[in-house]
């Protein structure tokens, strides 16, 4: 059964180890650097369990009888690959977009692991029953795949104490040591899957690093370093002055693991080069997840579309030419992945054991397109903006203050909008595009979904193997056959 809010607060108070500011956190839910993104991911647990307009597109009953979320079930047609992205903008729309890591994120993974459990032989019955744990009781798992950045230019066996390998086998499981990047809302979690995400391939001789694993976020010897807290910086602020930073930081942290013991049935791929490095693409993870990535990021667009509409409005140039120009740009990106999302969903890819997969050539197009966009739009919202974000008071107390207030009544106020009303949108405006939380956001857009220049390459990989590179040179054939040094042949 899916947690409710109040089981997943208790859940995070596991003797994890994440350290902030120097100090080990001792419960998590209520330290002020996490407890109100920790009570926001409560909150989207709770919507499970309440009975309202959004629970028939949330919810499911899985094989098993247990109520969880609908991204969760194995898409069989397209009618439930629908279901899931419907499912998930329920929960994007409750932060607007700027979450990228809840719960419903990694039932792509899961869904991997249940839709082909035999990729993972000979260990596909640990594939069938973390299948079955994360869709039933809707389990926090996200992924850390990338090594921290010592040395780009070595391979893992070249950088032996640096990222995640073997250091002992033993008869129920074997011991890691190493360190990964970063995991986005690592330490929200129950668990992380650990493999391994480079532009360079595994090779035979980095087989001590060819795994893939889940590990518990509280297990003995896995600390996770935080970077800096915007929700703490902005703990003693009003909401009024950071609307999203306060409870959407979503957090990112460092994983060290100091010889964390993983036992077998938590193994998917142990030294094994050639399946560590087909996992993503083989077993259609990519697909999976990242129909999440598109909806959540149609849904942000969504939202900026809005913002910058309000905003224009505000300041009396929704009429001009040069404001509508970028208005409707944004606009039209925003239909543009709603469609990619929509055609991911209605023109799937056959999968493994009869399920089906979001198209490729949308996923892999909306994955490539999102960073490249995604910079533009915040460009496009700072030129209509202007310098309107920084005529903003330091903060609500500003408003609050009787002798200030007459002056910012007059000089603040916007056209069709009163001075509050105005510095509240705005406040909102840049704490989503301009503060660290605001170009944090940028940041993630340009890298979650892998390295820049792999998400573009990859369309090109797919086209070389899915025919349509062929297509492409036939079709420009077809015009050279129309022609030769004697005239027109057709
Ligand atoms: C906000 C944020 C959240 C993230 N969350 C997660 C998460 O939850 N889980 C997770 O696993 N990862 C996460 N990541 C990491 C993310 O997946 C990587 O940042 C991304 O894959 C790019 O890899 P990189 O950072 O190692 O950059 P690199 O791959 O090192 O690329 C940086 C630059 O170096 C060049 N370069 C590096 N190596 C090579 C090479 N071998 N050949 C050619 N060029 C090269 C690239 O072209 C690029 O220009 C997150 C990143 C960010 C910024």
């Amino acid at each position: 059964m899916a947690l409710t809010g109040a089981e997943y607060l208790e859940s995070l108070r596991d003797g994890r180890a994440v350290y902030i500011r120097g100090e080990r956190v001792e419960s998590l839910p209520d330290h002020p650097a996490f407890s109100r993104a920790a009570g926001f991911m409560a909150g989207l647990y709770d919507s499970l369990h309440t009975q309202g307009p959004h629970t028939k597109a949330l919810t499911w009953e899985t094989e098993r009888g247990s109520l969880s979320h609908r991204s969760f079930r194995i898409a069989r047609t397209r009618r439930h690959l629908q279901e899931r992205a419907d499912a998930m903008r329920v929960w994007a729309r409750m932060h607007f977009g700027f979450m990228g890591r809840t719960p419903d994120y990694k039932s792509g993974l899961a869904i991997s692991l249940g839709a082909w459990p035999e990729f993972f032989d000979p260990y596909q019955s640990n594939a069938r029953r973390w299948y079955e744990r994360l869709a039933d009781d809707v389990l926090f798992l996200n992924h850390v795949g990338v090594n921290p950045m010592v040395d780009r230019s070595k391979q893992p066996h070249e950088l032996p104490d640096v990222n995640v390998r073997v250091v002992k086998e033993r008869d129920d499981g074997f011991i890691v040591r190493g360190a990964k990047l970063v995991g986005t809302a690592a330490v929200f979690t129950h668990c992380n899957l650990v493999f391994s995400f480079s532009p360079v391939p595994l090779s035979d001789k980095d087989s001590d690093h060819a795994l893939v694993f889940i590990v518990p976020t509280g297990a003995p010897g896995l600390k996770l370093i935080s970077r800096p807290s915007y929700e703490l910086a902005a703990k003693d602020r009003s909401p009024f002055d950071y609307p999203l930073s306060s409870r959407f930081d979503e957090n990112d942290a460092t994983l060290i693991f100091d010889d964390v013991f993983i036992p077998w049935e938590n193994t998917l791929v142990y030294r094994d080069a050639e399946k560590a490095n087909r996992f993503f693409p083989m077993a259609q993870v990519t697909q999976n997840l990242m129909l999440h990535g598109g909806v959540r990021f149609a849904t942000k667009l969504r939202f900026l579309a809005g913002l910058l509409v309000r905003i224009a409005q505000q300041n009396g140039t929704i009429g001009l030419r040069g404001v509508r120009v970028r208005v409707g740009e944004v606009i039209a990106w925003h239909q543009a992945f709603e469609a990619l999302v929509r055609d991911a969903c209605s023109n799937p890819d056959p999968g493994p054991n009869g399920t089906v997969a979001p198209s490729h050539r949308a996923i892999f197009a909306l994955r490539a397109l999102a960073p490249m966009v995604y910079p533009k739009i915040r460009q496009l919202i700072e030129e209509v903006g202007g310098g309107g974000f920084i005529q903003l008071p330091s903060g609500a107390e500003d408003l609050l203050s009787a002798e200030l207030r007459p002056f910012i009544d007059r000089y603040y106020r916007g056209t069709g909008v009163d001075a509050e009303g105005r510095i509240k949108l705005w406040k909102l405006a840049w704490d989503a595009i301009g503060t660290e939380f605001g170009a944090r956001q940028e940041l993630f857009e340009r890298h979650y979904a892998g390295n820049v220049d792999n998400v573009r390459m990859d369309n090109l990989f797919l086209a070389e193997n899915n025919g349509d590179l062929d297509e492409y040179a036939g079709f420009v054939q077809e015009c050279l056959d129309g022609y030769d040094l004697h005239g027109w042949t057709q």
